[in-house]
């Protein structure tokens, strides 16, 4: 059975009058991406060493010399982290948070009082108004903890209300709002239902014009926080009507609100401790003051959060890199097999490398992007969309790698190993906790298309109605002269650049070569996005392989680049050996991602994976069982009052 079978069974049934059956929108692909489209921020008013990159040029003038904040914010930043691993040392039990599933509310409260909840508000609202670097490097340490802390107050500051709040509130709603939230009041973010997880314009719950404000009717799934959340922001659609633009409008709504059930708390792979939530809303009432933003501004106010916001996930990958990168020194040293200790065989010592390595890249493109971030000098968008790409993907591969290392130790718990009397290293743990990095905040496969968008952009603005099949005959021979223009200029300026220059980039000492390497590899990677415009033109979109090898590349040149120029501030030997060992690996990576451009088996894959939609190869399942029940893939739903008990959880304060 389909979901959209069970849909109209359940339609079906009889429902009563307060009760309507939520069917989901059907919107067809054109509508999604001109909903993306809509949401997407256009303007460009600040350079972008992201965007120049991945038009073939190396702005190393954007991020060398590195950001240098001042020793005031730094000291701040450096007192609160120590502040906070003073505290998780004493206070935040792991292990306890792993079998009990929960969070402690003394935990919650004693990180309320450190003014946890409040690192990115503005003191004048009661928050400790950190640096966007000095709370990354605060959720670092908290990520070290337990991974669920750190995304409680990730998604609380970053996705939660407080920040949309610093970027569009007025100041009624900052002064109503910030200081409950920096004293220990929790925030979630709710945009995803049943239907919609990538794509919003499915969106379903909808907000009703009434007098005063809005009635809010729907369900969202998955909200992290959602089970313990004080103030929740709320995506719903606003119908459009006389006096109402409408459109996909954020709001901050009372989570003690009438009407509002938690009917579940949702359990995962990893992350026990999150506190994540199935909350209906049926005729609640929210304010007109409570509209973040204008109506239809719902959309654009979540991504340029976000711009952001995702760098607090980073900061939980860069934790796991460290971790990964103690044990798996710590123990392969200790760990003798076939006369050796592990370490020193070839096969675990790529491992360890790639480790170090990788840690020490990943923290350079963070901090970089955090303290670009903070120098409010650069658009930030491609990069922090870039880390957090790179981050969860490259996270994912070290925690891997040390369970590798770790051999059958690392598949087995924390728990399971100190009963037998053995260090309690949960590297299992890592791994399950990592996992979700890939998928939420924007997953893989969005980031890329996200990126790529932004990658191509300077090509649709000159060329974009060459290629779009609703273009009158007038306008396509308008931008064919346009275009003739800007690539007369652009496309022999990427004939050649300092990176062919023996001497160029000189001043970064033995890292010049990876510099070189990585103007040179600018140049094509743009000349090889043209390729793929002029040669699949409209149809480049749906290239998501190709475009995704653009975008993976993009990140290693930006992570080569902050590792290089981290490398030169530091001034450290240890540095400039893991920046030249980072780049040695990254390039590596870079050859084959570009060989893989032009050659691989993606349109037989793509034929082939129509072929298994169309169960040509269904009796390759044959000899399994298959675990499954006869339950819809989506569950459907109606709106309605609530018939689950609320399982909201009330924090003693
Ligand atoms: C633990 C957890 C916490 C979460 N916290 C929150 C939260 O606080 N607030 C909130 O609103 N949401 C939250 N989410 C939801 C999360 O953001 C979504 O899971 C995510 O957006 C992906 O949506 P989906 O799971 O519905 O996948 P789908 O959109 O159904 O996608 C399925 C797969 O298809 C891919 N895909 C989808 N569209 C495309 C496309 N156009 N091109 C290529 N590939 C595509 C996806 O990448 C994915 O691999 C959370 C989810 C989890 C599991």
């Amino acid at each position: 059975m389909t979901a959209a079978d069970s849909r109209s069974l359940k339609t079906d049934q009889d429902q009563d009058e307060t009760t309507l059956a939520a069917e989901p929108a059907a919107v067809s692909e054109r509508e999604a991406r001109q909903t993306a489209e809509a949401a997407r921020e256009a303007e460009w008013r600040k350079p972008s060493f992201g965007k120049q990159l991945f038009l073939g040029r190396l702005r190393l003038d954007l991020i060398d010399p590195w950001p240098t904040p001042s020793a005031e914010i730094v000291a701040e930043a450096e007192r609160f982290v120590a502040r906070v691993a003073e505290y998780a040392e004493a206070h935040i039990d792991n292990a306890q948070i792993e079998r009990d599933a929960s969070i402690p509310d003394d935990v919650l409260r004693g990180l309320a009082d450190l003014g946890a909840f409040g690192m990115k508000i503005d003191k004048k609202y009661g928050g400790l108004g950190l640096s966007t670097h000095g709370y990354c490097q605060a959720l670092t340490m908290l990520a070290s903890a337990n991974s669920s802390v750190s995304a409680l107050l990730s998604a609380h500051q970053s996705i939660g209300v407080p920040q949309p709040l610093k970027l569009f509130g007025t100041e009624e709603q900052k002064s109503r709002f910030l200081p409950r939230l920096a004293a220990g009041e929790i925030s979630a973010f709710l945009l995803t239902e049943p239907d919609v997880g990538s794509d919003p314009a499915r969106l379903a719950t909808t907000a009703e014009p009434v007098d005063g404000g809005y009635r809010l009717n729907g369900l969202k799934l998955w909200a992290t926080n959602g089970t313990v959340a004080d103030l929740l922001v709320v995506m719903a659609q606003v119908p459009r009507s006389e006096g109402h633009r409408g459109g996909i409008t954020a709001f901050v709504v009372e989570a003690d609100s009438s009407g509002i059930t938690v009917e579940r708390r949702n359990a995962f792979l990893g992350l026990r401790g999150l506190e994540n939530s199935l909350t209906r809303f049926h005729d609640v009432f929210v304010p007109a003051e409570n509209v973040i933003g204008r109506e239809g501004q719902g959309l654009k106010i979540a991504l340029t959060t976000l711009n952001t916001g995702r760098l607090s996930l980073p900061a939980v990958c860069v934790a796991a890199g460290k971790y990964c990168l103690r044990v798996a020194r710590e123990w392969s040293g200790a760990r003798v097999q076939w006369g050796r200790p592990v370490g020193q065989h070839e096969a675990i010592a790529t491992k360890i490398a790639f480790i170090a390595a990788t840690t020490y890249g990943l923290e350079a493109m963070l901090t970089l992007s955090c303290l670009l971030a903070d120098d409010e000098s650069n658009d930030i968008r491609i990069e922090a969309a870039l880390v957090k790409l790179y981050a969860s993907e490259m996270a994912w591969r070290m925690a891997d790698e040390t369970l590798q290392i770790r051999g059958g130790r690392g598949y087995e718990t924390a728990e399971s190993l100190a009963a037998r009397g053995e260090r309690a290293t949960p590297v299992e743990q890592v791994l399950r906790d990592l996992r979700i990095n890939r998928v939420f905040e924007g997953s893989t496969e969005i980031m890329h298309l996200f990126v790529a968008r932004e990658a191509v952009d300077a090509h649709l603005a000159v060329a974009g109605d060459i290629i779009d099949p609703d273009a009158t005959v007038g306008r396509k021979a308008r931008a064919g002269v346009k275009a003739g223009g800007f690539y007369a200029r652009w496309l022999p300026a990427l004939a050649v650049g300092k990176g062919q220059l023996p001497r160029g980039y000189a001043e970064f000492g033995r890292l010049a070569t990876h510099l070189r390497y990585v103007e040179r590899a600018s140049r094509r990677l743009a000349r090889d996005t043209f390729y793929g415009m002029a040669r699949w033109q409209g149809r480049m979109e749906r290239k998501q392989a190709f475009l995704g090898r653009v975008v993976d590349i993009g990140a290693e040149l930006f992570a080569m680049s902050a590792a290089c120029t981290r490398a030169r501030a530091e001034g450290t030997a240890e540095g400039w050996e893991l920046a030249d060992l980072f780049c040695h690996q990254a390039r590596v990576r870079v050859d084959a991602l570009f060989t893989a451009l032009w050659d691989n088996s993606d349109a037989r894959d793509a034929a082939a994976a129509r072929k298994v939609l169309d169960g040509r190869y269904a009796s390759l399942e044959a000899g399994i069982l298959a675990h499954d029940d006869d339950r819809p893939w989506v569950a459907p739903w109606s709106t309605g009052p609530s018939e689950a008990t609320d399982v909201r959880r009330r924090l003693r304060r």
